[in-house]
């Protein structure tokens, strides 16, 4: 791998099943379809998933990115990232945002990762108001143990949709159950199976550090735009980016963007923001490697072809 090797571990495949679960969610007080919906966004309205595979694809190639994970954003999603990955299995690893209270949830999880060949269980603890130490949680993480190769991605700290909010849509989520040390129980009790926190924990890096020190399973996405950081007085990403150095080393750190939506595209101003930072730092060539890349590719390698 060259040492300018890109791969971006948190990007969101807004499908259209995704724009039509929010326009339903909206009805009857809005307007009701997707197109609606991306119109008053302002994005453009996801044709098939193979398009917009199609649309991701030739927005990394522009910006050099070699890899990236797509996350199919609603619940009941799967088929539509699993279509992506179906077409450009080497450049795309397809992850997925589950309800564990669905009943149905530790069967969905199975026929994702070993059927569609989605290598990533996205929990959001917060929205879906099932805390982590709950059975239901246990039996979705006993299915990626029992697939090696499958990780289970947490979001903690602060949430917000983004979307939701210009929407207009209520997000009654429960910040307290988006708790880093709950996720550490679950990585000490699945040592096997690799464990995500997106964004350094959006807020609760303290607690995120504490967790990654005692669970070596534990691995940080540095994604978005990291804007917690307002809530910690004087606090810097730089400073961020050096105590999660100093804690987990550069192994365990996977540079994301959290980019979503077109026309909009690949967010390179994450990038070149993140790149500076770790170039600050005095981060060797090789360990920036790792984490713009290196660190991705070690945990979802490229499948080979049958
Ligand atoms: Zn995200």
């Amino acid at each position: 791998m060259s040492a300018t090797a890109i791969n971006d571990a948190h990007c969101h495949f807004f499908s259209a099943r995704f724009f039509a679960a929010l326009a339903a969610q909206r009805a009857p007080s809005g307007s009701g379809t997707a197109a609606d919906v991306c119109g008053e966004l302002q994005w453009e309205l996801p044709d098939t998933s193979e398009a917009l595979a199609d649309r991701w694809l030739a927005e990394l190639d522009a910006h050099h990115v070699n890899r990236a994970a797509l996350i199919a954003s609603v619940p009941g999603d799967e088929e539509s990232v699993a279509a992506a990955i179906a077409r450009h299995p080497a450049r795309f690893v397809g992850f997925f945002m589950l309800d564990p209270s669905a009943p149905d949830a530790p069967a969905r999880a199975t026929r994702a990762v070993a059927q569609l060949g989605l290598r990533g269980i996205c929990l959001f603890p917060a929205m879906h108001q099932v805390p982590l130490d709950d059975e239901r949680v246990r039996k979705v993480v006993e299915v990626a143990a029992a697939n090696p190769g499958v990780a289970v991605f947490v979001h903690c700290g602060v949430l917000t949709v983004g979307v939701r909010r210009r929407l207009g849509l209520p997000s009654r989520f429960d910040l307290r159950l988006g708790d880093p040390r709950a996720v550490a129980r679950l990585a000490l009790a699945f040592p096997q199976v690799p464990f995500i926190i997106p964004h350094f924990g959006a807020g609760t890096l303290q607690d995120v550090l504490m967790a990654a020190d005692v669970c070596p399973n534990l691995h940080v996405d540095t994604s978005s735009s990291n804007n917690w950081t307002r809530y910690t007085p004087g606090l810097t990403l730089q400073a961020v980016f050096g105590s999660a150095l100093t804690v987990l080393g550069p192994g365990r750190l996977l540079f994301g963007t959290d980019s979503s939506c077109f026309p909009r595209g690949w967010l390179r101003g994450v990038y070149e923001d993140q790149k500076r930072i770790v170039d600050a730092l005095g981060t060797s060539a090789a360990d920036a490697a790792r984490i713009f890349g290196g660190n991705f590719d070690a945990l979802f390698t490229v499948p080979v072809k049958p």
